[in-house]
C-alpha cells in the first residue's frame, strides 16, 4: 500500500529529527524561533529580555529609591562596586 503524502512527510520530519537538521517550523510553515533569554524582576517579578538593557534600567528606575537596577538584575547587572573599585 502507497503511503500517502503526509505519511511521507512525517516520516521526512521524523528522519530530520533525527538527524538533527530539521528546522523547528510552525505548523503554518513560519520557522520558529529559539526563545529569547529573559530575566524576572527581583522585586516585582516582571520578565523582561536579557538582552535589552535600556529596558531593564528603564524598568529598574520605576522602582523608588534604592531599588537599583543591580537589585532588580543581579543577573545582568552584576554589582562590580561592591568590592570598593568607584569607576566612573
Ligand atoms: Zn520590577
Amino acid at each position: 500500500m502507497p503511503i500517502s503524502k503526509k505519511d511521507r512527510r512525517t516520516r521526512e520530519h521524523k528522519k530530520g529529527d533525527a538527524a538533527g537538521t530539521r528546522a523547528a517550523v510552525r505548523p503554518n510553515g513560519t520557522p520558529v524561533k529559539a526563545p529569547k533569554p529573559t530575566s524576572i524582576c527581583q522585586n516585582c517579578r516582571k520578565e523582561i529580555v536579557s538582552t535589552m538593557r535600556v529596558q531593564l534600567e528603564d524598568h529598574a528606575s520605576t522602582h523608588s529609591g534604592e531599588w537599583t537596577k543591580e537589585k532588580c538584575w543581579p543577573n545582568d547587572f552584576p554589582a562590580e562596586g561592591a568590592a570598593g573599585a568607584a569607576t566612573t
